[in-house]
């Protein structure tokens, strides 16, 4: 039986790769933060139907000495790092946070894989904020990296990490540029979550008003669990290679939030209030990816921009009124 370890199995693309793994007959094994296991309720949300079919690993991946024995103990033949912290600042701030976690932390686990077992496979999630202000749209794998972010900076560090790993040191790295990609396991802190949240509680007459940002902001939107559909594929070919994960089509905030109003019956203009705080510097060109390659694995999306929306008000509704 393989055995596979991801790191951030609590996030959303953690939880659904683990539940793919299990389906595949995997041995999962899933680093999570110490406070996780404190607070079960609010941290193991995602993998509560799943928590006693894995094995859970309590312990930081910016410390070099447990990623390295948690290797040993282990034995990985696959790892999956996901784990990182996902608050993008344009205003630089925590920067050696940032890129202990983003960063040092690639660096312990791909490290420790050279030492302990040479043959253990690696993903790494990258970011479209690896392209941050993109100087072309859409982006390939032989765009050229922008990063505007230390987010960003710490993604691209990785990317050249795993790549020297691969060239240098002939380990199997790959990394799965990833564009948004949503589900309803989605932080509320991310405007379509925001979005769902919101119009479900303004259907239920518990909200009155949606407040956003710049409404004509497009983004590549996906399905989450198509992107870890599109991990494995990537970690199942002969050679290790990089590649996009995006749909290549973009859709506005606007376009977001009127599907899923109208979705809820309700009228989107009736609800919108504009918060310039929630705006950013505007792009030149906009963050839209490429998925030509990977396609060319015989990878599709399962759903389009419309049916996630729905799955994700569905989930909402049945979350509120519980
Ligand atoms: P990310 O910035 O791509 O990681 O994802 P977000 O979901 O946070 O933002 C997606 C886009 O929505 C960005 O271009 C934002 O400028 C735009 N946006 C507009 N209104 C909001 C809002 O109220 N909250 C957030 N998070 N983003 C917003």
């Amino acid at each position: 039986m393989k055995k596979a370890l991801i790191t951030g199995i609590g996030g959303q693309d953690g939880s659904i790769l683990a539940e793919l793994l299990l389906q595949k007959g995997y041995e999962v094994y899933g680093i999570i933060k110490r406070e996780a296991i404190e607070n079960p309720n609010l941290k193991l949300k995602n993998i509560a139907s799943i928590v006693n079919e894995v094995e859970l690993i309590p312990m930081s991946v910016t410390d070099p000495m447990a990623v390295y024995k948690a290797i040993k103990k282990i034995h990985p033949d696959e790892i999956y790092h996901l784990a990182a912290s996902s608050f993008v600042s344009y205003e630089f701030e925590d920067e050696v946070a940032m890129m202990n976690s983003n960063f040092n932390s690639t660096y312990y686990l791909l490290s420790s894989i050279l030492e302990i077992n040479k043959d253990c496979k690696f993903f790494f999630a990258g970011s479209s904020e690896m392209f941050g202000e993109p100087f072309e749209s859409p982006q390939s794998e032989n765009s050229k990296f922008n990063p505007k972010s230390m987010y960003g900076i710490a993604k691209v560090s990785s990317y050249y990490l795993l790549k020297n790993f691969r060239d240098k040191k002939g380990l199997y790295t790959c990394t799965g540029i990833m564009y948004n990609h949503e589900s309803p396991r989605r932080k509320s802190e991310f405007v379509t979550k925001k979005i769902i949240e919101t119009a479900v509680r303004i259907k239920l007459g518990r909200a009155k008003e949606l407040v956003l940002g710049n409404l004509d902001a497009v983004r590549d939107w996906g399905y989450a669990p198509d992107y870890m559909n599109a991990a494995l594929l990537i970690m199942s070919q002969p050679k290790p290679d990089d590649y996009i994960i995006a749909t290549g089509h973009l859709h506005s905030v606007k376009q977001f939030a009127e599907t899923a109003f109208s979705l809820l019956d309700l009228k989107v203009d009736d609800y919108i209030k504009i918060n310039t705080k929630y705006f950013r510097a505007s792009e030149n060109y906009p963050l839209c990816g490429n998925p030509e390659k990977l396609k060319g694995l015989g990878w599709s999306t399962s759903k389009s921009f419309t049916e996630i929306i729905k799955m994700m008000i569905e989930e909402e509704l049945t979350n509120q009124t519980n």
